[in-house]
């Protein structure tokens, strides 16, 4: 079958998340999905090669630099876990992507500006921008209700 949703690992409940923890969530549509065995999670700053747990990162704002909260740069591994994100997708026949709101690798049109004062700018994390140049619909989790619409659709 070529029809798989990507989904941010932390959202069904891998502890990937930069402190450790995750952002489960827990509803019977992301249940379902699983049970028919169309979820590819991932995790692309694990991809990435950073550790969990991790400093948190936010983007530059109006560039693709990483910056840890430390002050580190961060910016090749999280370009690589966008690739390989990418790569798991192709090769898993995902046609939409699920993805944690405002991260900076997952986030989709709002992320933090890089200042860590909790400021939001409109922009979008390093692999959901890579996954939508690519032609991967993508919602956030804040959007399930239209991810399923679209999936409906799809199978029509
Ligand atoms: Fe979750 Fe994405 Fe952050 Fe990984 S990079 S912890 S999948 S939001």
């Amino acid at each position: 079958s070529k029809r798989k949703i990507l989904i941010s690992a932390c959202l069904i409940g891998e502890n990937v998340k930069y402190d450790g923890g995750n952002n489960a969530l827990h509803v019977k549509v992301l249940e379902q999905w699983r049970e028919e065995g169309v979820l590819v999670s991932l995790c692309p700053e694990v991809l990435g090669g950073l550790n969990v747990p991790r400093p948190a990162c936010e983007v530059l704002e109006g560039t693709t630099t990483v910056l840890c909260k430390s002050g580190e740069d961060v910016s090749e591994e999280f370009a690589k876990g966008a690739k390989e994100s990418l790569r798991i997708a192709q090769e898993e026949g995902v046609c939409m992507a699920i993805l944690k709101a405002r991260s900076p690798s997952c986030g989709k049109e709002i992320i933090y500006d890089g200042t860590f004062t909790s400021t939001r700018v409109k922009d979008s994390g390093i692999t959901c921008k890579l996954l939508q140049e690519s032609g991967i619909t993508v919602f956030s989790e804040e959007e399930l209700f239209l991810a399923e619409a679209f999936w409906r659709q799809k199978g029509e």
